[in-house]
C-alpha cells in the first residue's frame, strides 16, 4: 500500500514525526510532501499568484512552500513516482478539528483533496489541553492510530462507492488508559459568537490583532465529534464534499418557480 502523508503544521512539526510513526506500522511505501511552514486555518486555499518552491529532504520526502492543498496537489500530480498513493493521510494536527473547524482546517482540506484526486484519506488530530504542545500530547493518536485506519480501511470504506467521503478522526486529549474506545459522530457545531478578536500595540505603538480560538462550545446535543472528546473517545466522522442541502431544495423551487427578472 502505497501512502501519502502531509499535515499543516509543517513537514517538520511532532504530529508529522508521530504519522510516519503510525504509516511505517502500515506499509514501508510511505511518501511525504507537506508545507515547509505551518499552514495551520489555511483551509483548502490553493496557490495561484506565486510559484510553488519545492525542497527534497530525501527520496520521498519534499517540502513544499505553500499550502496542504498545494503540497498533495504536487505530490499527486508531480512528486509521488510512478503510481499514484493508495491512501492520504493528513496529521496527525497539533489540536482537534472539531464541528465548524473543518471548514478552516488545513489539515482536513489536505484530506478533501486527496479525495477529490479520488485517493482514500484521513485527517487525524490530537486534541490538546496544555500548552506548548510537546511530544507527549501525541500519546493518544500513537496508542489508537494505527488500528483506527486499519479499522476504517476493513470497513470497505474507499474502495467502494464512497467518492467524496473523507474521514476525519480526533484523538481525545486523556490519559490513554482513560479513553473508552471509538465513537462514529457527526460534525458539531459552536457558539461562533464568542470569537475573540484580541488587540495589542506593537514596540512602535501600533495596533495589531490576534483571533482567540477560546470559542465557546455549545450544549452539543447529539452525538458529536466535540461530546466525543469531552468523554473520552476517539471520534470518527465521515465528510462528504458534496455540500448541498438538500432539504432546503424543495421549497426553493418553489419559491423560484415562475421567476423572471
Ligand atoms: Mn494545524
Amino acid at each position: 500500500m502505497r501512502i501519502l502523508l502531509t499535515n499543516d503544521d509543517g513537514i517538520h512539526a511532532p504530529g508529522m514525526a508521530v504519522l510516519e510513526e503510525i504509516a511505517a506500522q502500515l506499509s514501508d511505501d510511505l511518501w511525504v510532501v507537506a508545507p515547509l511552514e505551518e499552514q495551520s486555518g489555511a483551509g483548502h486555499s490553493l496557490t495561484l499568484s506565486q510559484p510553488i518552491r519545492v525542497q527534497q529532504f530525501g527520496p520521498r520526502r519534499f517540502g513544499v512552500r505553500g499550502t496542504p492543498t498545494d503540497s498533495v496537489m504536487m505530490a499527486l500530480g508531480k512528486l509521488v513516482d510512478g503510481r499514484r498513493p493508495d491512501l492520504v493521510l493528513s496529521g496527525v494536527n497539533r489540536g482537534a478539528n472539531l464541528a465548524e473547524d473543518v471548514t478552516y482546517s488545513g489539515t482536513v482540506s489536505a484530506a478533501m483533496e486527496g479525495t477529490l484526486a479520488g485517493v482514500p484519506s484521513i485527517a487525524l488530530s490530537q486534541a490538546t489541553i496544555e500548552r506548548p504542545v510537546g511530544a507527549e500530547a501525541f500519546a493518544p493518536a500513537r496508542a489508537f492510530g494505527v488500528a483506527v485506519i486499519r479499522q476504517l480501511l476493513a470497513t470497505g470504506w474507499g474502495t467502494g462507492g464512497h467518492k467524496g467521503v473523507l474521514m476525519n478522526v480526533n484523538f481525545p486529549p486523556h490519559d490513554v488508559a482513560q479513553i473508552k474506545g471509538v465513537r462514529v459522530t457527526e460534525q458539531g457545531f459552536r457558539d461562533l459568537g464568542a470569537t475573540v478578536i484580541e488587540e495589542r500595540i506593537d514596540v512602535r505603538g501600533f495596533p495589531y490583532y490576534w483571533f482567540g480560538l477560546g470559542r465557546e462550545i455549545r450544549e452539543p446535543g447529539h452525538e458529536t465529534d466535540i461530546k466525543a472528546m469531552r468523554e473520552g473517545y476517539v471520534s470518527v466522522t465521515p465528510l462528504h464534499l458534496d455540500l448541498t442541502h438538500r432539504e432546503s431544495m424543495a421549497a426553493l423551487t418553489a419559491g423560484f418557480e415562475g421567476f423572471t427578472r
